[in-house]
């Protein structure tokens, strides 16, 4: 066998498991084996039931001999009662709240129980165990820490250990790939020892040290394919742009406002940039409102004098039209040519007829005058990258929240040369990701607001404050103000849900939170209840992923032009968007949210004069989850609040895991400062000794599988 063996080929695979596993990536025996616990039960020593003792907990082989679903006659509690045995006594056991337990243990079932042991009166109980039913032949020996999985479509965490054992009795050595160096520096096991302890592990410390080497790993292999992007580019060819002080002076004095310390730097850090022969990659990271645009504009600028062109790429339409309106309207003194490029339109700056304005033109004269220099700055979208859109002398291109197109790339990379780009992200991220995903990149943050700006007021709602919080709202729109209501995105109700009700293990809070899921409300629903039942009186609009982009531009217009009141709208929705008159922010199912999410949403609002609130309702009175909110209301910053995301959610839960592609795992290292800079610095040191890994070739194959297997969101 094989690690890159397909898994199906091993495993007789009902039609359902198959498509479970695919949906979980699973495809060979390697990503089988790499399938991880998400956390493992205490479950007690094997006994035999004459053996237990009240008070203990315990795993006990037994054989059912009956259960029935009941009633209690005092609280009404619906439970399913019963009794087992082995060749040694007899055992009460109770489930409450699930009566179907009855229905999943018929007689004669052969089961493993865990629990804790109670008296009732004379017999000794279990309550609420942990069960499995044994397989034919499945061996009974165990350890006291019992791995769970992830549950998801229907595969069982029994199932997958199972299926693990099995492969990992076959498989042959698992090669190391990490230098023996470096786990002995770091005091890591084997990739061998680690992979089989982390399925089985004794102790929690062989778990933890297993975790711990995976991780490494994963940060490890993630940064050794940026350091060598890093590398490649260091060695590549730029247009050097010379600095235009003289202009970039009365460009600044041009703004009606005075730029920010942190704005200056930023320019002045890129502008160091462009003057080197080798391409710029930095990432220019700042919260929703620290004026990116004008670092954008400033710098565009300067490129354009020297000559040159320049490419910005937002991630939708909206955002590209309001860059391209921003541009104009800073450059404009300037008289620079402004192309806007989407899926839908093109059009160019300044008209022919109106040289304060702009005009529409077709997509193809557009391209010619790109090609031919003529458009110096082009904005867009997606679009830009496409194959057809040619550059005269492209030497900038400028990414707004690159994470959130489909790949990793660099836009407008022309044969010989390579523009300088620059990434902005106003997504704020922990310090542990931004090393990790961009190792590559140089990093400028902008870590000043413009001055004036009054932060946003926030407060958590629990249910019963909901009626007075719309009261306030209808008392602010009638005051003149706007409000933005965000629903979280719904997933279809699939038979998921059914199966993680009837999953025998206690639901873990993730699972917990995909019931609930399918509950909350659709933008549809919401805009339903607030147009109709609370806010008949004022004007409400929603946008929505579905909406085609010419409804939802009118939509947006109309609230811009403060011709709605109040717009519903998912969470997916025209992150920066700019609406000064906006004061409220009212996000559904805050539970829901990352914080560093909630908080950019937050920073929709607050943009103009307005003394401006956010308010997030949550229907989950959890205790954890209330203090996470209330974070919000106490931290400002939103890469504070990243770093309180990663501390305070399960590794499970963090939204990163699909937007970043790291696993569970990987996440657990992110929370380690130490180890993300350690594996940052042994890739940084491997790659400037031995760009081409010669000396590793299995480290060498695996980042290259690795690299692709990272997708974006
Ligand atoms: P970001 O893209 O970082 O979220 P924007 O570039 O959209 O922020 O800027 C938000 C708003 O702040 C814009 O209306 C912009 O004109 C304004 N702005 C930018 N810099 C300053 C500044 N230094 N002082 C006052 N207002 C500013
Ligand atoms: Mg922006």
């Amino acid at each position: 066998m094989q690690l890159d063996d397909r898994a199906e080929t091993l495993l007789r695979l009902t039609p359902r498991q198959h498509s479970a596993l695919s949906k979980l990536g699973i495809v060979t025996v390697r990503d089988l084996l790499f399938h991880f616990p998400a956390r493992y039960e205490e479950i007690g020593g094997l006994k035999q039931i004459s053996e237990l003792r009240e008070g203990e907990k315990a795993t006990v082989i037994a054989e059912v001999v009956g259960l029935k679903a009941e009633k209690t006659w005092k609280k009404k509690l619906r439970i399913a009662e019963g009794v087992v045995r082995d060749e040694t006594g007899l055992l009460n056991v109770v489930w409450f709240n699930q009566p179907y337990m009855a229905n999943i243990l018929k007689p004669k079932t052969r089961v493993r129980l865990s629990g804790r042991v109670s008296r009732k009166k004379t017999l000794l109980v279990m309550a609420n165990p942990l069960f499995e039913p044994l397989l034919a032949g499945e061996p009974v020996a165990i350890n006291e820490l019992l791995p769970i999985y992830p549950e998801t479509y229907g595969l069982t965490s029994r199932w997958f250990r199972y299926q693990i054992q099995r492969l990992l009795q076959t498989a042959g050595p698992i090669r190391e790939i990490i230098p023996a160096e470096i786990l002995e520096k770091y005091h890591l096991p084997s990739r061998e020892r680690a992979l089989r302890a982390i399925h089985s592990p004794k102790t929690r410390g062989e778990a933890e040290a297993s975790r711990k080497r995976f991780a490494f790993e994963e940060i490890f292999l993630i940064q050794l394919n940026r350091q060598r992007e890093r590398k490649k580019l260091e060695e590549e060819h730029g247009r050097s742009v010379e600095t235009n002080a003289e202009l970039i002076k009365r460009f600044v004095s041009s703004l009606p406002f005075a730029l920010t310390d942190a704005q200056r730097k930023a320019v002045w850090q890129i502008l160091q940039d462009f003057k080197k022969p080798h391409p710029m990659a930095r990432l220019l990271e700042g919260d929703v409102g620290s004026g990116k645009t004008v670092v954008a504009a400033a710098t565009a600028l300067n490129a354009v004098s020297a000559s040159y062109q320049v490419a910005y790429m937002a991630p939708t339409e909206i955002l590209a039209r309001q860059h391209f309106e921003e541009f104009i309207k800073r450059l404009s003194p300037f008289k620079i040519r402004i192309g806007l490029l989407t899926g839908s339109e093109a059009r160019k700056f300044p008209s022919k007829v109106n040289p304060k304005s702009h005009t529409h033109i077709s997509k193809n004269q557009l391209l010619k005058w790109c090609l031919n220099g003529d458009i110096q700055i082009l904005i867009g979208t997606h679009a830009l990258i496409e194959e057809k859109v040619k550059f005269k002398k492209l030497a900038f291109a400028i990414v707004d929240e690159q994470h959130r197109f489909g790949v990793r790339q660099r836009a407008g990379a022309t044969k010989g040369t390579r523009p300088h780009f620059l990434s902005m992200s106003a997504t704020p991220i922990p310090r542990t990701l931004a090393l990790t995903m961009y190792g590559d990149l140089d990093l400028t943050v902008l870590d000043e607001m413009p001055p004036g700006r009054e932060p946003v007021e926030t407060r958590v709602i629990p249910p019963r404050e909901r009626e007075k919080t719309y009261q306030f709202i209808r008392e602010e729109v009638k005051r003149g103000g706007q409000a933005f209501v965000i629903c979280p995105k719904i997933e279809e109700k699939k038979k998921d849900g059914a199966d993680l009700a009837a999953s025998p293990y206690p639901l873990s809070p993730a699972s917990q939170a995909k019931l609930e899921w399918s509950e909350v409300k659709s933008v549809k629903a919401e805009y339903k209840k607030l147009s109709e039942e609370i806010f008949p009186d004022l004007r409400v609009g929603m946008v929505h992923g579905k909406l085609k982009p010419k409804e939802k531009e009118m939509v947006m217009k109309k609230f811009k032009n403060h011709e709605l009141d109040i717009l519903v709208s998912t969470s997916v929705v025209e992150v920066g968007v700019d609406v000064p008159n906006a004061s409220i922010m009212v996000i559904e199912g805050g539970e829901r949210f990352g914080l560093a999410q909630l908080h950019q949403f937050r920073g929709r609002v607050g943009r103009g004069s307005r003394k401006s609130y956010c308010f997030v309702f949550t229907t989950n009175q959890d205790h954890a989850n209330n203090r996470r909110l209330k974070a919000l209301q106490e931290v400002k910053t939103g890469f504070e609040l990243a770093e309180y995301d990663l501390q305070f959610r399960g590794p499970g839960e963090l939204s990163g895991r699909k937007q970043w592609g790291i696993s569970d795992v990987g996440m657990e290292a992110l929370k380690n400062i130490k180890m993300v800079e350690a594996a940052r610095a042994e890739a940084q040191s491997l790659i400037a000794d031995d760009f081409e890994l010669k000396k590793y070739p299995l480290l060498k194959e695996r980042i290259e599988k690795s690299d692709t297997a990272v997708h974006f969101e």
